[in-house]
């Protein structure tokens, strides 16, 4: 453990230094471990925050109380060893999908991981004309890397393709000016998110990645088919590729 960053009493980042031979695509994750007082080793499963070219390793958690995991993993401090699985995980990349203008990602709580990495690596702002990062949360404070994603107009190399970024935060406990309130199964099948962001959701033009919560990935890939889109498989590509993840 490297660098420890708190965002709220319930929410912190970490870093690690990065395994040699340890390789990932944008989106993936990987299987960390701690050890627990009876020296056991407690292991779940992390999707990194940065980037495959980043030398450290960056990783966004919740703390759940009395988690087996997190509590233990909220006790290190810098300095303090944690285990790495040397094998990556995970379908959410961009890989998944073929074609597309448009790439939706779609967020609640501690999901924005994935698409933080997916925005630490060319290929995404290369391959699409807009990006649009949406993150669920509860309470405002809980609205982390928003000054990251706020600032990759200054970013060294992705700067010049920031104007691409559509950037929504939506805070659903809490009543913030300018900021939208309802939960993603909610805008999508009203046509609101589509609205606030300026671009209609297209089978042709949109590719969308959910991650987060089991039930909002679920219900939002419903709402998602209902209008017509599919989930991609290797087999038959779609426009849909999805994480379950807190
Ligand atoms: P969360 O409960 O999944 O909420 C994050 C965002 O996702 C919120 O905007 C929430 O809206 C939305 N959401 C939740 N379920 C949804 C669904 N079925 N469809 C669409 N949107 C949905 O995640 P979290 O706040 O990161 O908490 C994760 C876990 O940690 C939970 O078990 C929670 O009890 C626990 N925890 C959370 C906190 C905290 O302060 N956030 C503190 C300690 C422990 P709504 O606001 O409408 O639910």
């Amino acid at each position: 453990m490297t660098w420890i960053h708190p965002w709220t009493p319930h929410l912190f980042s970490f870093r690690t230094t990065r395994p040699k031979g340890f390789r990932f695509t944008a989106g993936q994750f990987a299987r960390l471990g701690v050890e627990k007082s009876d020296g056991s080793v407690a292991w779940r499963a992390y999707s990194m925050v940065s980037g495959p070219y980043d030398e450290f390793l960056e990783f966004y958690s919740i703390v759940v109380p009395n988690g087996e995991f997190t509590s233990e993993l909220s006790r290190l401090k810098v300095g303090d060893t944690l285990l790495i699985d040397k094998q990556n995980h995970g379908f959410l990349t961009l890989g998944r999908f073929t074609g597309g203008s448009d790439l939706w990602l779609l967020s609640t709580g501690t999901g924005i991981a994935p698409f933080l990495s997916i925005l630490a690596d060319p290929t995404a702002w290369e391959s699409f004309e807009h990006i649009v990062l949406v993150h669920s949360v509860r309470h405002a404070n809980e609205l982390a890397y928003r000054d990251t994603v706020e600032k990759f107009a200054e970013h060294e190399l992705f700067g010049e393709f920031a104007h691409k970024l559509i950037y929504l935060p939506v805070v659903t406990r809490e009543p913030i000016a300018g900021h939208l309130s309802k939960r993603l199964t909610d805008l999508i099948p009203s046509g609101e998110l589509e609205r606030q962001v300026g671009l209609n959701l297209d089978l042709d033009r949109s590719r969308i990645m959910l991650c987060g919560n089991p039930e909002m990935v679920n219900d939002t890939r419903k709402a998602l088919k209902a209008k017509g889109f599919q989930t991609s498989r290797q087999s038959s590509p779609g426009q849909i590729a999805v994480e379950n993840y807190w």
